[in-house]
C-alpha cells in the first residue's frame, strides 16, 4: 500500500495540495433538503470529460488523500476510469467514495472495478445514514432511500471479504431533525456488519431549508462524546489502513475543536485550505475549500496545467484573503488536515492516540 510516511515534511512546510476534493458532478437521485449543493443539484452541467481529467491530473504530482464528492458520484458512467487516471498519475493514499447508497447496482460493479485497479491506496467507501428506516427517507425526501441503502451496505460488506484494501465506514449529517435520535443512529451503525468507523458532520453551507442548521450545540458534543468513549473501548471501531489509528486519534481532537469553534464562532486553528487543500467542481473552477466561494481559476483557462493555477495571482490573493479574513467552519475536512499538519497540534493527537486501544 502506499505509504503516507513521504507528507510527514507538509507539517512544517506547505507546499503542495496533498488533499484534493473533485466534485464530479452536480446530479444526484436524492432529494435531501438539507444538501449545501442544492441549488445546482440534478442539473447537468459542463462537467470536465475523462480526458479533461487525465490531463490535469497528470500534473498534479502525489496527493495523500483524494475524495470524491458530488452530487451522486455513481452516476457518472465513468467513474472507474476517473479514479484509474488518479491514481496513475497521484498515487493516492486514501481515496475516499462517499454514496447514499440508493443505486446498489450502479455503485456495487464500480467499486468492485475500482478496488481491483487501485490495489495500493486504502479506498473508504462512506454510505450516507442520517436516521434509523422511514427517519432516513423522510429527512432525505427520498423514499425507499434506507432499503437501498442497506442493499448496498450489505454488497460493500461482501466486497470487504474479498478486498482487503476496502475500507467500510457510514456518515451521518448532524442536523436539527435528527439531533435527537444520535443514540438511536450510533445504536444501529454499532449493529451493521463490517462497519469501520462512523462520522458524524455537522450540517453546513447554506441549505435550501434553513432550519437544519438550527442545531443544539451540546446534542452534538453528546453524540461525538459518546463516539469518542466508544472509540477508546474494546470493541472500538477502526480503519485498517496504515496509520489509521493516527487517524482516529485526529478524529477525537477534531470532533472537539469543532465543537468550540462552534461555540465560540471563531477559528482556532491556522487553516491551510488553498495551501495543501484544493477543491474543484465538475466544470474545472477550483477553490481552496468547499465553504468559501473564492474562485482560484478555472482548470480550462490554465490549459489543465493544475500547478499553474495554484500559484497564480489570484490562488495568492485567495489565500492571503484567508490569512486576513479569520474565516471559520465545522467543515471536518479542513479540520483533518489543519490538526494533522500544524505542528502544535502533534502533542495533543499524540495524547489521544496514546488512550486507543491497540490494534
Ligand atoms: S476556515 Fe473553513 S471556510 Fe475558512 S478557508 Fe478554512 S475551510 Fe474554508
Amino acid at each position: 500500500m502506499y505509504s503516507p510516511a513521504k507528507y510527514i515534511p507538509s507539517i512544517f512546510v506547505k507546499r503542495d495540495v496533498l488533499q484534493f476534493t473533485f466534485f464530479l458532478t452536480s446530479r444526484c437521485n436524492a432529494r435531501c433538503p438539507f444538501c449545501f449543493y442544492w441549488r445546482d443539484r440534478h442539473t447537468s452541467r459542463d462537467e470536465l470529460s475523462l480526458e479533461e481529467i487525465e490531463r490535469f491530473s497528470a500534473g498534479m504530482g502525489d496527493l495523500l488523500w483524494l475524495l470524491f464528492s458530488g452530487g451522486e458520484i455513481f452516476i457518472r458512467k465513468d467513474l472507474p476510469e476517473i479514479v484509474d487516471a488518479f491514481y496513475r498519475n497521484t498515487h493516492p493514499v486514501i481515496i475516499t467514495l462517499p454514496t447514499n447508497g440508493l443505486a446498489p447496482n450502479l455503485i456495487l460493479p464500480k467499486v468492485e472495478q475500482i478496488l481491483a485497479g487501485c490495489p495500493e491506496s486504502a479506498v473508504v467507501c462512506k454510505v450516507s445514514l442520517d436516521g434509523v428506516g422511514e427517519d432516513h427517507d423522510r429527512l432525505r425526501d427520498t423514499p425507499g432511500n434506507f432499503e437501498k441503502a442497506m442493499e448496498t451496505w450489505e454488497g460493500l460488506h461482501r466486497l470487504g471479504e474479498r478486498y482487503d484494501n476496502l475500507q467500510l465506514g457510514i456518515n451521518t449529517v448532524f442536523c436539527q431533525e435528527n439531533q435527537d435520535d444520535m443514540d438511536a443512529i450510533i445504536d444501529f451503525v454499532n449493529t451493521l456488519p463490517g462497519c469501520e468507523t462512523h462520522t458524524i458532520s455537522m450540517v453546513r453551507g447554506d441549505p435550501a431549508d434553513d432550519d437544519y442548521k438550527k442545531i443544539d450545540l451540546e446534542k452534538y458534543k453528546r453524540a461525538v462524546d459518546r463516539l469518542e468513549v466508544e472509540l477508546k473501548g474494546s470493541d472500538a471501531k477502526m480503519y485498517h489502513f496504515a496509520m489509521a489509528r493516527l487517524k482516529s486519534a485526529q478524529d477525537l481532537v477534531q470532533r472537539q475543536l469543532i465543537y468550540e469553534t462552534m461555540r465560540q464562532s471563531r477559528r482556532l486553528l491556522p487553516c491551510y485550505a488553498g495551501r495543501i487543500t484544493a477543491v474543484m467542481n465538475e466544470e474545472g473552477d477550483v477553490f481552496p475549500c468547499e465553504i468559501l466561494l473564492d474562485r482560484m481559476g478555472n482548470i480550462r483557462d490554465f490549459d489543465y496545467d493544475f500547478q499553474e493555477l495554484m500559484h497564480s495571482q489570484e490562488a495568492d490573493r485567495v489565500r492571503a484573503k484567508i490569512h486576513r479574513s479569520k474565516c471559520y467552519c465545522s467543515h471536518e475536512c479542513y479540520f483533518v488536515t489543519n490538526i494533522l499538519f500544524n505542528p502544535l497540534m502533534v502533542g495533543p493527537v499524540a495524547k489521544k492516540f496514546l488512550q486507543l486501544p491497540g490494534r
